[in-house]
C-alpha cells in the first residue's frame, strides 16, 4: 500500500487541530477526509491512538498533528517521508516515534487485516499501541 499523503492544505488543518481526544470521524471532519482515510490510511500508517477500556479508538489532536507532520506530509515536489520503521510506534507521553518493548501482536477487534501492535515505550515504560494492515 502507497504511504497516505497529506497534501499541504490539509496539512494547514493540522494547526486547528486542539489538544483533546477526538473520534476518529471527529478527525476526519477537521481535517476535511472521510473517516475512511483515517481508518484504512492514517491510522494503519502508524497514527498515535488511544484505547479506552471498551476498546474504542481516540485520537488526541496534537500528537495526531505533529505525528501528520512527521509522517505524512510531502515535501514541495510531492514526495512523501520514509514510512514509520517496523517494530516502531508513536509514544503519546514522549511525543515522539520510539521502539516497541515486549511487541503483542493480536488481531483487531473488528476489521480484518488489521493487527493491534502493543508494547512498552523504553524510555517512560508507558503502553503504546499501533495497528497495522497484515496484508
Ligand atoms: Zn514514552
Amino acid at each position: 500500500m502507497p504511504a497516505p499523503r497529506l497534501n499541504r492544505s490539509k496539512a494547514a488543518a493540522l494547526e486547528r487541530l486542539l489538544n483533546m481526544l477526538y473520534k476518529p470521524a471527529e478527525l476526519a471532519e477537521e481535517l476535511g477526509v472521510s473517516h475512511d482515510t483515517v481508518y484504512r490510511s492514517y491510522i494503519p500508517a502508524g497514527a498515535p491512538v488511544v484505547l479506552d477500556a471498551g476498546g474504542k479508538v481516540w485520537i488526541n489532536g496534537r500528537q495526531f498533528a505533529q505525528w501528520a507532520r512527521d509522517y505524512l506530509t510531502t515535501t514541495r515536489r510531492g514526495k512523501s517521508k520514509p514510512p514509520m520503521p517496523a517494530g516502531h510506534a508513536y509514544c503519546m507521553r514522549c511525543n515522539r516515534v520510539v521502539m516497541v518493548q515486549s511487541p503483542k501482536m493480536r488481531p483487531h477487534s473488528r476489521r480484518q487485516n488489521v493487527v493491534q501492535l502493543s508494547g512498552t515505550c523504553p524510555e517512560c515504560g508507558g503502553k503504546i499501541h499501533r495497528f497495522i494492515k497484515s496484508s
